[in-house]
């Protein structure tokens, strides 16, 4: 048996190799970059208004005030957005121009439209302004050649809508791998079967499918293998044609009807590890078939959605690129006394609350490893560590965020 943080260490450095491709900009949400995004334009690239308004020299309007108004005799031009001014503003005049025009020569301002009142041949001006007031920089935005965006960047829809005011339709981005889930068990069934006494409906590949289009990437959700070696053989081979790590739930244990080991060493693939000193997941086995990587997930529902957390997600995240494996963590204080035997770690279903910038925790109620409902509730993964024995209200552990709290 090895610890948590050895088993974290040989998936992490199991070498599962990172692909890059290229991909149109809306199908990279949530991938990440894979180069340095660098601007071949300034942006915005030349000075425009902020506001509907009257383009003026800021000179021409000081000292203007509701009770002493300015007056400004109207070019002969007005510049709405998307044409270029031809003539230039004079001392005394000012030109109309709208929200994303360019600034005429010789306005250095834009004075806002509220501000002003218009009659056929001038404005009056009710406030000074600044030089340079409502006006937007040629480049202010990004500077030409700067490197707006990094490798190792998480694409999100702002990122997304810079590129495209970069003129790129495409990126480069790791492509993440695909995931394969199959369950086995002799007892497990359908979701639309009649549970009955000795039967289990299969909800592990529904947890794990979940888990994995959470992270926005691709899984292939295979038909049940019963607890037969010839039929798992088939099934497995059949299985790692169609992805690159293959979950398996149950069968990992040492029953009699565990068979999941034996059969992925029959088929030759190579065993990384078995068994890690946790609660739940103990049972968790991980291998390496080819250039393929195989968990073979305890069968408990609790059990199978922490190793996705603690391992299996973390392991996809690095061969996409982040730099970040596991979920952000924080401490928190316990808002109860936990039952917490010593040995293993203990991680706890929590939920997690912030008050006066302090978290907070609390059971989402018992922790059996079947207990699937108390992950459903849980926003939080408290980690007891291995040997500290029951946890008193007020101790403060690492939690876990799994989402918002
Ligand atoms: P095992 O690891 O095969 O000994 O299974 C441990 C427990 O998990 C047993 O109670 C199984 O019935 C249950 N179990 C196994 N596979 C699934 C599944 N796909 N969905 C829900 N429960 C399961
Ligand atoms: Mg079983």
């Amino acid at each position: 048996m090895i610890s948590v943080e050895e088993a974290q260490k040989i998936v992490l450095n199991s070498g599962l190799k990172p692909i890059i491709k290229k991909l149109p900009i809306l199908e990279s949400l949530g991938l990440t970059l894979a180069e340095d995004i660098v601007s071949s334009d300034d942006i915005p690239v030349y000075d425009n208004s902020a506001m509907d308004g009257y383009a003026v020299r800021s000179i021409d309007i000081k000292g203007a005030e509701k009770s002493y108004p300015i007056r400004l005799v109207l070019a002969g031009e007005d510049i709405p957005a998307g044409k270029i001014p031809k003539s230039k503003v004079n001392p005394g005049f000012c030109m109309p121009i709208m929200t994303g025009a360019p600034l005429p020569e010789g306005a250095d301002s834009v004075i806002m439209k509220e501000d002003t009142q218009r009659d056929t041949i001038s404005i009056m001006v009710f406030r000074e302004i600044e030089k340079g007031e409502n006006v937007r920089y040629r480049g202010e935005d990004i500077k030409k050649s700067s490197i707006v965006f990094k490798r190792g960047d998480n694409i999100s829809p702002g990122i997304i809508g810079v590129l495209a005011s970069l003129g790129k339709s495409e990126v480069r981005v790791f492509d993440p791998p695909v995931i394969g889930v199959l369950a086995t068990g002799d007892e497990v069934i359908g979701i639309d079967e009649k549970l009955v006494p000795g039967k289990v409906r299969d909800s592990n590949s529904y947890s794990l499918s979940a888990q994995i289009k959470e992270m926005g990437i691709q899984y292939k959700k295979f038909d049940r293998a019963p607890d037969d070696e010839a039929l798992l053989i088939k099934k497995i081979k059949q299985s790692l044609e169609e992805c690159d790590i293959l979950l398996l739930s149950g069968g990992i244990s040492i029953g009699d009807y565990d068979l999941v080991k034996d059969t992925l060493e029959t088929i030759g693939a190579e065993l990384l590890f078995w068994r890690v000193n946790q609660k739940p997941g103990k049972p968790l086995a991980f291998f390496k078939y080819k250039e393929k990587y195989i968990f073979g997930l305890p069968g408990n529902p609790v059990s199978v959605m922490i190793c996705f957390e603690m391992y299996v997600r973390p392991m996809i995240r690095k061969s996409m690129g982040s730099g970040k494996f596991l979920r952000p963590e924080v401490e928190a204080e316990t808002l109860q006394d936990f039952k917490n035997k010593a040995g293993g770690v203990n991680f706890a279903r929590v939920v997690v609350e912030k008050k006066d910038g302090q978290y907070f925790f609390k059971s989402t109620g018992m922790q059996g490893s079947g207990i699937l409902t108390s992950m459903a509730r849980a926003n939080g993964i408290a980690c007891f560590p291995a040997n500290i024995g029951d946890v008193k209200k007020g101790s403060k552990v690492k939690v876990y965020l799994l989402g918002e709290i």
